[in-house]
């Protein structure tokens, strides 16, 4: 599929390796990850409910660290490429956009450290 509603970047300290670096943010309708850029850690995120809310629904609450991030991306039901708001949190994913209000609500699923297990192949482990 060759969807793309939003994709974007968020600098920040990596919660998997420590580092600062880049997280890759990308969000489809049936899906959404955040990738770290230097380890390669991925969560991954599914939608749960679409609908117009007002800004403020669904912010996560009870988790360490909530990024807020603005991001432009085409929505499906005004068809206006403009401004989404971004809320991500350990729990959660939304995206609203700014022009009619259409929210994304996604929740956590799975995350993995995208560790090729061939590059380990010879260290002695296992
Ligand atoms: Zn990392
Ligand atoms: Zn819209």
């Amino acid at each position: 599929m060759s969807e793309r509603f939003i994709f974007t970047k968020h600098r920040t300290k990596c919660y998997a390796c420590g580092e600062v670096a880049d997280q890759n943010i990308k969000a489809v309708s049936a899906q959404a990850q955040v990738v770290c850029s230097h380890c390669g850690a991925t969560r991954i995120f599914l939608p749960r409910v679409e609908e117009v809310g007002t800004k403020g629904s669904y912010t996560p609450i009870g988790c360490y660290d909530i990024w807020e991030i603005e991001a432009d991306a085409p929505c499906k039901r005004c068809d206006v490429t403009g401004p989404h708001d971004l809320i991500i949190g350990c729990n959660h994913f939304t995206t609203r956009c700014r022009n009619c209000g259409y929210t994304h609500f996604y929740k956590f699923n799975l995350e993995y450290t995208a560790r090729c297990p061939i590059e380990e192949e010879g260290e002695g482990e296992d």
